[in-house]
C-alpha cells in the first residue's frame, strides 16, 4: 500500500535517531530493520509496508509522511521468526546505552543480523530440524551440465562445515538432500542473479542471497578461510591452497562475519566453534533425488496438510529419538543414506546389540535422557550469545559422558563409539566440573540480576553479596534506631528505584519530624525523607550490589570462553551423542515392530520375503497384506529378471507395494533394520522413482513433459546397481503414444534389444506398475529379463474384493469399471461404461513391438467411432474463401444463418 501525503517542512531524516535509522540502513540495505525505541522496535518506509503485509501489523505514519509500524520489545522474537520463515533477513538496531546515562541521542547499533540460514538463537530454531546455510559457486564457465560446481554448506547452530564438489546436474538433488535454508551466489557485475542459481532457486523454492562476485574469488575466499582459521596453509584441512571449491567456503566465511561478528567489543572470540571446511564425497551417500524424495514421502508427506505419513514419521512417537541432536542425525540418515557396505554393517552390527541386549540398550537410554542440545550450545557459545541455562545444560550434558562411555562400554559393536567419548574426556571433564561446581542447578534465564552462581564458590562474590544479605539486617535495626530515638512509632524504611531508600512518615507524625530528615517526596498520606546516614548505607549497597553482578558477569564470561575453546570436543561429543541416539531409536523400532536385519550384498540383487511397507504396516495393522520382492536372485529359478511388471486394478496395491520396496532398500541403507520377513539386498548407489508428477513444483510444464523429463533423467543416469520405480509411465499422452513409450522404456531398462549382446545397457532393478496390460507380452518377448507381476482381485457377482497380495503372472482384466463403482460413481453412468467396454477391447495387431488399439473387435454397434479420423467441415473452407468487406450487413447474416442450419441437419441426419 502507498502512502502519500505533501511533504511537510521538517525532514524526518533530521532527527538525531532517525540520522542513525537511516545509517543502518544504508550498511544493511538488503535487512528489514528494526529500530529499538524504547519499549518498541520500529519499523520504517517500506519495511513498515512489508511488515503489515508479512506480519498483519498496523501501520501509522511518522511525520512527513514517513509510513511506520512497531512491535513491543519483549514479544519481538515471534515477530523475527515470522520475518525470517517469510524468507526476510531482519537487522535488529539496538539501544547500546541505558537511556538515563544518554546525552542527547541513546547509543544504538545493529547487534544481529537475522537471516533464514544464521540462526543460533534457542527461540529461533526448530531443535528437530537442521539449519543451514550453503554458497555455491560454479567452477565451469558456462551452462553445461557436467559443469563443476562447489557448494560449501555451514551449520552455524552448531558449526558444522562441509565442501562438496559435484556437477550442476546434481547440485539441485544435493541441495535438496541437505536441508539448505538459504543459498549465497555470486551476484553478475550488473547485479543480476545470474540464470544458472536462479534456476536452482526456482527449482527448491529457495530463499537466495546475491553476494558481490569478488567475495567468490579464490584469493578472497582464501583469505578469509586464512584469518577465521589463523593458518597459512590448508594443507592441514585436506585441501590444495589453490582447490578451487575454496571459493565457495571462503565466500560462505565472509558472509558469516559480516552478519555475525558485529560487536567488535565481544569478549569471546566469534565464530571459534566452526569446524575447518570437511570435503564430502557424494558418492559416499546413496542418492535419492529431490523428485523421489519427495514421491517418497521420506521427509514430509506430498499432499500438505494431510496426516504425516512420512518415513521420518515412523521413526517419531513414543519411540523417538532422546536427544534433538539424534532427530536431526536421523533426518540427515534418512535423506542421505550410506552407499558403502563397511559403514552399514557398522550401524547394523549396533542396533542388533542394542536389540539383542536389553541391558546396553536400557542403560544407553537412560544415559541420552540427560543430554541437552550440546551441540547447538557450542554453536551459541560461538556466537557470542549463550544463555546462563545454556551454560547449565551443557554442564549437566558434559557430565553424562561417563555413563555414556559405561553403557556401551562392553558392547564391542560400539568400540569406535566408546573411543571417540574416552577421547574426549581430558577436554570435556574440567569444564564440565566447572559448570557444575561453580553454577546453581536452575539459573536464571538472563544474567540482568544475576543469580547464576553458587554462594561459597568465589570469595569476591561472596563478600559482596553477605553485604547486600547483610543490608536487610541493617536496615532492621536502623527503624527500630530512629523509631526509639525519635519517639515516632509509625516509622518506615522503605526503597524505590527512583529515591533509593527512604524513611516514611505518616501526615500526622511528619511534623515531628526530626531536622536530620530530609524531606524528598510528598504522598498523599505521607512524606518520605533521606537522611546522610541512609544515603551512605546506599550507596555501600548499590556499589556492593553491583560489584556482585560484576563478578558474576565475568565469571559467566570466563566460563563461556573456556566452554568456547572446547568447541571442537564438545562438538565431537555431540556428533557420537546423535549417532548412539539414532542407533538406540532403530533397535527400538525393531523390536517393536519385529523388523529384520536385512543382508546387504554387493551383486545388485532383491530379495525380499514377506516385506511390508513401513508406514501402512503400523497404520493398517494386521490388515496389511506383506508381499515378496524378488529380482535377479540367482538362487530361484524363475526370478533371474531384473525387470517386474507390475499389473492389476487400480486400488488393489501397485503403488504401495513398489513404493514399499524403495522404502525397505532406502532403509536397509541407513542401516536400520526393515519391515520383512528376511532381506537380501544388493549395494544401491541410486533410487530413481517416476510416481506422480507434483505439479505445483513443475509450474508451467505439464504433467507429461515433467514425467517425460524424469524418464530422461532414468534412462540416462540408472545403472547397474540403480533402483528403479516406475509408477504409470506415460499416463499424460494419448493411449498409443503411451503405451508405445511405456512399451520402448521398459524394453530399453530390461536390457538394450537393439544390441546383440543382451544387457549391453546397464539394467538397474526396475519396478515397473502400469496399467498397459500390452506391456505384459514383454516377458515373453524378452525371456529372463522381464517378469510378469499382478496384485490379486477376487471377484463375487459384479463386486470385487481387493487382496493386495502379489502373484506371478498377468493380470486378467483391469475392472476399472468396478473400481469407478466402488468410488461412487453414478450407477447409469457404470452401467452405460459397462456396456461400452464389451464393445471395446485392445489388441494388438500382430507386429509385437507396434502395440495399437484397435475398436470395436466384436459385432458392436456402429456408431461407437471413439478413434475417427478428424475431418474438416466444408463449411470451413467456404468461411475460409469469404470476402467480408464485400458483404453487406444483411448478406453477413443469412449466410451465418444457411451455416448453422446445414449443421443442425447434419448432426440430426447422423
Ligand atoms: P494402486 O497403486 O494399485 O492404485 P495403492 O497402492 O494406491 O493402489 O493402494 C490402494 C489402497 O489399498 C491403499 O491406500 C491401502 O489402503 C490399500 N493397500 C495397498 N496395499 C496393501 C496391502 N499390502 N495390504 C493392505 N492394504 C493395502
Amino acid at each position: 500500500m502507498a502512502i502519500t501525503k505533501e511533504p511537510k517542512t521538517k525532514d524526518p531524516r533530521t532527527t538525531p535517531a532517525m540520522r542513525q535509522y537511516f545509517s543502518f540502513k544504508e550498511r544493511y540495505p538488503t535487512c528489514v530493520l528494526f529500530f529499538r525505541m524504547g519499549d518498541f522496535y520500529e519499523l520504517f518506509g517500506d519495511d513498515a509496508i512489508l511488515a503489515n503485509r508479512v506480519l498483519g501489523l498496523t501501520l501509522t505514519e511518522r511525520s512527513a509522511g514517513l509510513p511506520m509500524a512497531g512491535v513491543p520489545h519483549h514479544s519481538a522474537e515471534g515477530y523475527f521468526r515470522r520475518m525470517i520463515q517469510a524468507g526476510h533477513r531482519v537487522a535488529v538496531g539496538e539501544q547500546t546505552q541505558d537511556p538515563k546515562d544518554a546525552v542527547g541521542v541513546v547509543e544504538r547499533a545493529v547487534t544481529r543480523v537475522l537471516t533464514p540460514g544464521t540462526l543460533s538463537d534457542e527461540s529461533l530454531l526448530d531443535g528437530d530440524a537442521s539449519n543451514n546455510l550453503a554458497a555455491i559457486s560454479f567452477l565451469d564457465a558456462g551452462d553445461a551440465d557436467d559443469g563443476r560446481v562447489a557448494l560449501a554448506v555451514v551449520e552455524l547452530s552448531t558449526g558444522a562445515f562441509a565442501l562438496i564438489e559435484t556437477t550442476a546436474r546434481a547440485v539441485i538433488d544435493e541441495i535438496a538432500r541437505r536441508n539448505i535454508d538459504e543459498l549465497l551466489f555470486a551476484q553478475s557485475a550488473a547485479g543480476q542473479t545470474p540464470a544458472r542459481a536462479q534456476k536452482i532457486l526456482d527449482a527448491l523454492d529457495l530463499s537466495g542471497t546475491p553476494r558481490p562476485g569478488w567475495q567468490f574469488r579464490h584469493a578472497e575466499a582464501f583469505e578469509a578461510l586464512q584469518v577465521q582459521y589463523k593458518v597459512a596453509t590448508l594443507g592441514g584441512f585436506g585441501f590444495d591452497d589453490d582447490d578451487p571449491s575454496l571459493a565457495a567456503a571462503g565466500a560462505v566465511i565472509q558472509y558469516l562475519h559480516e552478519t555475525q561478528a558485529l560487536d567488535s567489543r565481544a569478549e569471546a572470540p566469534r565464530l571459534s566453534h566452526l569446524a575447518p571446511p570437511k570435503r564430502e564425497d557424494p558418492t559416499e551417500a546413496l542418492l535419492v533425488d529431490a523428485a523421489s524424495l519427495r514421491a517418497l514421502e521420506i521427509e514430509r508427506t506430498m499432499r500438505p496438510g494431510s496426516t504425516d505419513r512420512s518415513l521420518l514419521s515412523v521413526f517419531q512417537g513414543a519411540g523417538q529419538c532422546r536427544t534433538a541432536m539424534g532427530r536431526r542425525l536421523l533426518r540427515d540418515w534418512l535423506l542421505r543414506p550410506l552407499a558403502r557396505l563397511e559403514p552399514i554393517q557398522a550401524r547394523q552390527a549396533c542396533v542388533a546389540t542394542l536389540v539383542c541386549d536389553e541391558r546396553t540398550s536400557e542403560s544407553l537410554d537412560r544415559a541420552l535422557s540427560s543430554i541437552h542440545d550440546a551441540a547447538r550450545i557450542a554453536g551459541r557459545l560461538g556466537v557470542g550469545r549463550a544463555t546462563p541455562r545454556d551454560l547449565v545444560a551443557l554442564g549437566s550434558s558434559l557430565s553424562g559422558l561417563d555413563a555414556l562411555i559405561d553403557a556401551i562400554a562392553n558392547a564391542p559393536a560400539f568400540a569406535d563409539h566408546c573411543n571417540t567419548l574416552e577421547g574426549l574426556r581430558d577436554a570435556l571433564d574440567p569444564i564440565a566440573q566447572d559448570i557444575v561446581r561453580l553454577c546453581v542447578d536452575h539459573p536464571p534465564a538472563h544474567l540482568r540480576e544475576g543469580g547464576l552462581i553458587r554462594d561459597g564458590v568465589d570469595a569476591a562474590l561472596d563478600e559482596a553479596r553477605l553485604l547486600q544479605s547483610d543490608a536487610a539486617a541493617w536496615l532492621a535495626q536502623h527503624q527500630t534506631h530512629l523509631i526509639e530515638k525519635h519517639e515516632l512509632p509509625g516509622v518506615k524504611i522503605g526503597y524505590n528505584r527512583v529515591f533509593g531508600y527512604y524513611i516514611e512518615l505518616t501526615t500526622a507524625q511528619a511534623k515531628h519530624a526530626p531536622p536530620e530528615f530530609i524531606r524528598k517526596q510528598t504522598l498523599k498520606n505521607a512524606e518520605r525523607y533521606i537522611t546522610p546516614e541512609l544515603k551512605e548505607f546506599e550507596e555501600k549497597v548499590m556499589s556492593a550490589q553491583s560489584r556482585a553482578l560484576d563478578r558474576e558477569h565475568h565469571l559467566f564470561a570466563e566460563l563461556c570462553q573456556r566452554c568456547a575453546a572446547q568447541a571442537p570436543a564438545i562438538r565431537a561429543f555431540g556428533q557420537t551423542v546423535a549417532a548412539l541416539d539414532c542407533l538406540g531409536c532403530f533397535a527400538r523400532l525393531a523390536s517393536r515392530r519385529g523388523w529384520v536385519k536385512p543382508d546387504l550384498v554387493a551383486e545388485p540383487v532383491l530379495d525380499i520375503r514377506e516385506g511390508a511397507h513401513p508406514v501402512l504396516e503400523h497404520t493398517l495393522g494386521d490388515r496389511f497384506v506383506p508381499n515378496d520382492a524378488v529380482l535377479d536372485a540367482h538362487d530361484d529359478q524363475a526370478a533371474t529378471a531384473r525387470l517386474a511388471l507390475i499389473t492389476g486394478p487400480n486400488m488393489a496395491g501397485k503403488s504401495t507395494y513398489i513404493r514399499q520396496i524403495a522404502l525397505i532398500v532406502l532403509l536397509a541403507h541407513t542401516g536400520s533394520f526393515v519391515p520383512a520377513q528376511s532381506a537380501t539386498i544388493g549395494l544401491t548407489d541410486r533410487i530413481f522413482t517416476r510416481v506422480g508428477a507434483d505439479d505445483a513444483l513443475h509450474a508451467g510444464q505439464s504433467t507429461f513433459m515433467v514425467e517425460m523429463v524424469e524418464t530422461a533423467n532414468i534412462l540416462h543416469h540408472a545403472t547397474t546397481h540403480s533402483l528403479v520405480i516406475l509408477d504409470e509411465i506415460g499416463r499424460g499422452t494419448s493411449t498409443l503414444d503411451g503405451l508405445s513409450l511405456a512399451w520402448a522404456i521398459a524394453e530399453r531398462l530390461a536390457g538394450d534389444t537393439n544390441s546383440n549382446k543382451p544387457h549391453s545397457t546397464p539394467t538397474p532393478r526396475t519396478l515397473f506398475a502400469t496399467h498397459y496390460h500390452e506391456l505384459t507380452t514383454l516377458e515373453e518377448e524378452l525371456p529372463g529379463r522381464v517378469r510378469n507381476l499382478h496384485v490379486q482381485v477376487r471377484e463375487w457377482g459384479e463386486e470385487i474384493v481387493f487382496l493386495h497380495r502379489i502373484a506371478p503372472g498377468p493380470a486378467d482384466q483391469s475392472y476399472g469399471v468396478h473400481v469407478a463403482k466402488l468410488a461412487g460413481l453414478p450407477p447409469a453412468v457404470v452401467a452405460r461404461a459397462r456396456e461400452l467396454l464389451d464393445t471395446l477391447s485392445v489388441t494388438h495387431d500382430g507386429a509385437p513391438d507396434r502395440p495399437s488399439v484397435s475398436a470395436p473387435a466384436r459385432s458392436a454397434p456402429p456408431q461407437l467411432t471413439l478413434f475417427r479420423e478428424y475431418a474438416e467441415h466444408p463449411a470451413i473452407e467456404e468461411l475460409r474463401q469469404l470476402d467480408l468487406n464485400a458483404m453487406s450487413p444483411i448478406e453477413a447474416f443469412d449466410l451465418l444463418r444457411s451455416l448453422r442450419e446445414r449443421l443442425i441437419d447434419e448432426h440430426e441426419i447422423s
